[in-house]
């Protein structure tokens, strides 16, 4: 197989698209028309492959999902509207009233709230543990979870737990591990490898290739035998390890209306060709600013984890290859250092979102953590004084002094 890097270019092949264009073309249309009243009646019995509706398949969108699981070898691939959408759809698909997900007290906030709040509400519920610590993981599986979730790097504590071990313990559970691999994707992290089942990316990140789009990717590894859980046994018996697949396609993707906008699709399939390139230089540049900011003596401490200070160093050197993502944290104290800092930028911009390609920075207490009460916050890790900086491709001098000449006016 080609290295990621010309794989992400050229896809599986480098015959020409239409008229010798060498950009796979847009199809940016609700529905497609058939010759024949027989042809649309297979078409949605699912027995002759066609594209009828765009909220069911569409042409661009199944592009993009061909390219991605070329690039993630993975087994199949489901475009979806957002990250979110792609981590509800596999819960959906994956659990019922009366079971649990078992997970980590470490998530990205609206994951948690989309656990601990709307699931809830279905009668799911979640059980929290420590998944720096594997063997606590196995005590609280049982009959009823659905599945065990987790990130490759948590969104912001930045903890990384051993995903071998943990999709190991789960598999001697017969419980398939939901990875979260946004802030690495495919590049940074080998799922497949690692006995992950299902892996949900957000391409509004490092896939869209500059924030241009909010995505969604639920990439199937085709390492679980989904004929070993209870909500897909029928599905299975049909459609083998195409199991989950067939239910997102043909209920929840369909029935929840999560599709990818064509568009969208079109723009991440643009972004993935300069993936490598962009994620090597966030993360060049993480690491420069996490040294920079460890000496400043305006900042009290800087969680990162290509720092040996983080005990997640070892364990991320070795999943990720010597890159530690384009993401770091460091505390100021108080909300209002925070704030003033954050005020006094003059280059790095006050944004949400990750792994653009321009750096970014936030502080998640009031704003992707603000439904949580303080004690909440508190347990997950948020303090008042944290802020959070996604660095971008810029030159790395230049974001070192707009966060000088800001640190130095608090
Ligand atoms: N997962 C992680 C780790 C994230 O950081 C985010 C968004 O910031 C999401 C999921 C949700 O992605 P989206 O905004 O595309 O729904």
């Amino acid at each position: 197989m080609r290295a990621f890097a010309t794989r992400a270019v050229h896809g599986a092949n480098t015959t020409p698209h239409a008229h010798g264009s060498l950009r796979p073309p847009l199809f940016d249309s609700a529905a497609f028309e058939f010759s024949s009243a027989r042809d649309l009646e297979l078409a949605f019995a699912g027995q002759k492959p066609a594209h009828s509706y765009s909220r069911i398949t569409n042409p661009t969108v199944e592009e993009l999902e061909r390219r991605i699981a070329l690039l993630a070898n993975a087994f199949a691939v489901i475009g979806v509207s957002s990250g979110m959408a792609a981590i509800t759809n596999v819960a959906m698909a994956l659990s019922q009233s009366g079971m649990n997900i078992v997970t980590t007290r470490f998530l990205f906030g609206h994951t948690r709230s989309l656990f601990e709040t709307t699931l809830a509400r279905f009668g799911i519920s979640i059980r929290l543990t420590d998944f720096s610590d594997p063997s606590t993981i196995e005590s609280v599986i049982d009959e009823q979870t659905a599945f065990v979730f987790l990130e490759t790097i948590t969104n912001p504590q930045l903890e990384v737990a051993d995903i071998t071990a943990i999709s190991s313990i789960a598999a001697r559970r017969n419980v398939p591990v939901i990875l979260d691999g946004t802030l690495t994707t495919p590049y940074l992290f080998d799922a497949k490898a690692a006995g992950v089942a299902v892996e949900v990316l957000s391409s509004t990140k490092y896939i869209s290739g500059g924030a241009t789009t909010i995505g969604g990717l639920v990439v199937d590894y085709g390492t679980f035998d989904w004929g070993r859980t209870s909500l897909l046994t029928d599905t299975f018996r049909k459609a083998g390890p195409g199991a989950l697949a067939l239910r997102l396609r043909r209920e929840i993707y369909r029935n929840t209306g999560s599709c990818l906008a064509p568009h969208n699709a079109w723009l991440q399939l643009l972004g993935i060709e300069t993936l490598p390139l962009r994620i090597e230089k966030s993360c060049e540049n993480a690491l420069s600013i996490a040294r920079f900011l460890e000496q400043h003596p305006a900042v009290n401490s800087v969680n990162y984890p290509g720092l040996a200070t983080s005990p997640f160093h070892g364990i991320a050197r070795r999943q990720f290859g010597n890159r530690f993502g384009g993401i770091l944290t460091f505390d100021l104290g108080t909300r209002e250092r925070s704030f003033a800092l954050i005020d006094a930028l003059q280059l790095i911009r006050r944004a949400t979102n990750v792994n653009d390609n321009k750096t970014l920075i936030i502080h998640p207490a009031s704003t992707i953590f603000g439904e949580f009460s303080p004690e909440e916050r508190t347990a997950m890790r948020i303090p008042d004084g944290q802020i959070r900086l996604s660095l971008g491709i810029e030159d790395a001098a230049d974001i070192m002094e707009d966060l000088s000449q800001g640190l130095e006016r608090l």
